[in-house]
């Protein structure tokens, strides 16, 4: 099985990850080892899973399946709300249901800011990367003051914030914050998750015409020509692959300023200063 050549992205610990992966959250599990199966057969090598999603055990048994050397896949997944008071516990669970002896980043999926767990989490974080059972670690879904609390209290700096942006909610100051302090953003829900008129906007079908692309893939490139990490999901495989052939043209100036110009700050999932559900 041949890789696809998507290019990778060094993160602040010098950890490299694939731009571009498949995300499997809604993935059922009766269907994840047959989809990320598909994935890694079309050339993926970066999977972007959580134990909220119910499915590691699938994703796990599709690397194991496929013959790949470990250190040929990016695995990452996340510590899950409910899991916070207990990180390394819920930590040891993943690697066993993954079948891997160590993640290739681990997150702590949601802020929780009324809690007041996040930042004994990412203690335990620290401790996990110095274990080296996880080469890089993050978080998702933080906001700018909930980073600030990490960087104040803590000596090391995310890899990643991992925070639902596509063209409708940009996230400018947050990732200008980012961007600042050497922590990647990975986009999660980079198509709006299907949940907009985002592929027919004129903005995106236009330069879809232009370049003999789809609007998914125009979308796709407007994230990775920004320096984004993206894992659409889909389970259906000519689709895998038509989201991972996005390096092979460019985006005018204009075209991205086009689709800059759809900024509304709608978001469709949780707002994380909120959520504090466990
Ligand atoms: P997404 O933006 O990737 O949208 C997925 C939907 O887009 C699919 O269900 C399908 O309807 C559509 N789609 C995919 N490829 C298409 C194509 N080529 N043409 C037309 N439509 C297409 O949304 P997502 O799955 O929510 O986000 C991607 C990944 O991000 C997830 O699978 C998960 O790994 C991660 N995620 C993380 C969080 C978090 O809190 N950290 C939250 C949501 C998602």
């Amino acid at each position: 099985m041949t890789a696809l050549p998507i290019p990778n992205i060094a993160l602040n610990n010098g950890t490299e990850i694939p731009q571009l992966g498949l995300g499997v959250f809604l993935v059922q599990p009766g269907e994840t080892e047959r989809v990320v199966s598909d994935a890694l057969e079309v050339g993926y090598r970066h999977i972007d899973t959580a134990a909220l999603y119910g499915n590691e055990a699938e994703v796990g048994a599709a690397i194991a399946a496929s013959g790949i050397p470990r250190d040929e896949l990016f695995i990452t997944t996340k510590l899950q709300n409910s899991d916070q008071d207990r990180p390394h516990e819920a930590f040891e669970r993943s690697l066993e249901l993954l079948g891997v002896d160590a993640v290739d980043l681990y997150l702590i999926h949601w802020p929780m800011p009324e809690v007041g767990l996040a930042l004994g989490a990412w203690r335990a974080l620290i401790e996990i990367a110095e274990s080296g059972r996880a080469r890089a670690i993050g978080v998702s879904n933080f906001e700018i003051e909930h980073l600030q609390q990490l960087l104040d209290e803590t000596d090391v700096v995310p890899a990643v914030d991992q925070i639902e942006l596509h063209p409708f909610h940009q996230r400018r100051e947050l990732t200008a914050f980012c961007a600042e302090r050497g922590i990647a953003v990975e986009a999660w829900g980079p198509l709006s998750q299907g949940k907009s008129d985002l592929l027919e906007r004129p903005e995106v079908t236009s330069a879809a015409e232009a370049h003999g692309k789809t609007p998914a893939q125009v979308v796709l490139r407007w994230h990775v020509q920004q320096g984004r990490i993206v894992f659409p999901k889909t389970t259906h495989r000519e689709r895998m692959a038509e989201n991972a052939a996005l390096f092979d043209f460019e985006l005018s100036g204009a075209e991205v300023a086009a689709i800059d110009s759809l900024e509304a700050g709608t978001n469709f999932g949780p707002d994380p200063r909120t959520l504090n559900a466990r």
